[in-house]
């Protein structure tokens, strides 16, 4: 049975592990923690309810609690995020390419940003394991780019007339996407049937907590707090005591041996800074992907007859010297037709919408932090240089991407307001004066307290950052 508790009841219960959040941070932590011998008391704090699939498409929406109404800021940038059981594995679209072996390596490579402390080689088997959790659909071929030592737990999408056109020309570039949005149907999903709204699937094909991680709560070491929003914590010398929960205007505190944080990439760092336990670092480094979307009109090849959303993926832009000067680029290949259908009679599906995403630089001075009334504030001064050398390149270099394909013309659409993926504001790394959280994801400063989630990233990256963030959590609770 679910343990829900009672909030107010709380104090009277000490608990050996208190998880904060339960999106793909805490809840895939959690997993693996229960599958090896869990600590005898476990308590997940969640500020969020717990909507099941059914209402959320009634509601048409995953949460009542607004993103931009928890944070003030003076920018206009979009941060995206849902507050509620399941975090971002509610809203998220599912695309799951891992990161490629050189983002792990940065500095030694190109001499920007920094290394991970962890290589691809040493979260591969973590990759392979979230992927079977997720069930993740793929293109074997993709080894070519990113090494695995596991098959793809579901067989490729159905691509599309322009991406098939592709992947023959360049078979080591462009392949399948890698999804959790299911090709074939689950004891849990149905198939995606190309219908495009994935944030709120209507068919339930994509992985959600509530599809396919739901059962951690019915653990009998798990207690679940929902509209339990943690404020702050407590600490004794170096060691994390206790966790400060508001609900409905009255404060609570749970006692704890162990703390793990995953209260997304703007939340967990106000907690820390609310604490009093935030150094420069904590809060710096907010960034993610900067996109734009392209339209490419076909002159003689059909569109759309693909079986998800997003069919293609081409490496062809990524990795190479350039990253020396401006960020790499990933492109999508779009089976939706996000710019409408051509009026031309005859050339209706001619008509190939692109995603073209550019590694961001972390720059410091975009963070988080929280004023005197304890307000969260995100500081955002724009795009970095960096990042718009990468698209510019990106673009001019995009004619000869798509050689293959008979090109009518290129039409740069609109700037993307977002990719939905913050991150990088408790940066993992070995140097505790460069970095808040070890290789393991824990605390330089306090051992008791481990950070798990988006946060944790080092630098950008390209690929969605869902799978990294619960592959990093894996490892961090297989190592405990
Ligand atoms: C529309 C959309 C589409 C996306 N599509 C993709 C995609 O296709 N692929 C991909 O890889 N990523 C995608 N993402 C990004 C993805 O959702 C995030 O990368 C991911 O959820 C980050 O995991 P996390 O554990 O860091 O945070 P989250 O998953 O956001 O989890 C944070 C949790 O903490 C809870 N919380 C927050 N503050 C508190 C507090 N004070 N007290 C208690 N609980 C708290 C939240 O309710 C939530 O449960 C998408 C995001 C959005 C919004
Ligand atoms: S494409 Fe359609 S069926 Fe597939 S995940 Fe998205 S909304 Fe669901």
């Amino acid at each position: 049975m679910r343990q829900f508790v009672d909030i107010a009841r709380l104090p009277d219960t000490a608990y050996d592990l208190v998880i904060i959040g339960s999106g793909f941070g805490s809840s895939f932590y959690l997993h693996r923690l229960l599958e090896r011998k869990a600590p005898a008391r476990i308590l997940v704090l969640e500020w969020g309810q717990h909507r099941l699939h059914d209402r959320q498409i009634a509601d048409n929406r995953h949460s009542d609690i607004a993103p931009q109404e928890t944070f003030r800021t003076a920018s206009d940038k979009v941060w995206n995020f849902t507050i509620g059981l399941g975090g971002g594995t509610n809203c998220w679209f599912a695309q799951t390419p891992r990161f490629h072996p050189s983002d792990f390596r940065l500095r030694s490579l190109y001499g920007v940003g920094a290394d991970w402390p962890i290589d691809y080689d040493e979260l591969e088997p973590y990759y392979g394991q979230a992927e079977a959790i997720m069930a993740i659909s793929g293109d074997e071929r993709m080894a070519a780019v990113l090494p695995r030592s596991s098959p793809f737990p579901q067989p490729p999408h159905r691509m599309s007339a322009p991406d098939r056109l592709m992947a023959a020309a360049q078979p080591d570039r462009h392949f399948a996407m890698p999804t959790a949005r299911a090709r074939v149907a689950t004891a849990q999903r149905s198939a995606c049937c190309a219908s495009f709204r994935c944030s709120l699937c209507p068919v339930d094909a994509k992985f959600t907590l509530n599809n396919g991680l739901l059962h951690l709560f019915d653990h009998p070491s798990v207690d679940l707090a929902l509209g339990a929003k943690v404020t702050r914590l407590e600490t004794r010398g170096d060691a994390v005591v206790g966790a400060v929960v508001e609900s409905d205007g009255s404060e609570v505190r749970v006692a704890g041996d162990r703390f793990v944080l995953g209260a997304n990439a703007i939340h967990s760092p106000a907690i820390l800074h609310r604490s009093g336990m935030a150094d420069p670092l904590t809060g710096a480094g907010l960034h993610e992907t900067f996109g734009c979307n392209v339209e490419v009109l076909l002159d003689g090849v059909d569109n759309f007859d693909g079986s998800t959303i997003t069919t293609g993926l081409n490496y062809g832009l990524y990795d190479g010297e350039h990253r020396r000067e401006g960020g790499a680029a990933l492109v999508y290949f779009d089976n939706r037709w996000t710019h409408g259908l051509r009026a031309e009679p005859g050339r209706m599906r001619q008509s190939l919408p692109l995603m073209i995403v550019v590694e961001e630089a972390v720059e410091d001075s975009n963070r988080v932090s929280v004023n005197r009334e304890g307000e969260v504030v995100v500081h955002y001064g724009g795009t970095s240089a960096y990042a718009e050398r990468g698209q510019e390149r990106a673009l001019a270099k995009l004619p000869d991407l798509l050689a293959p394909l008979p090109v009518e013309d290129i039409v740069l659409r609109s700037q993307r307001p977002t990719e939905s993926h913050l991150q990088g504001t408790l940066r993992m790394g070995n140097d505790p004066a460069a970095s808040v959280v070890d290789a393991g994801l824990v605390h330089h400063r306090w051992r008791n307290l481990t950070v798990v989630g988006t946060s944790t990233f080092p630098t950008c990256g390209i690929a969605n950052p869902s799978l990294t963030a619960a592959a990093l959590s894996l490892r961090a609770a297989s190592l405990v």
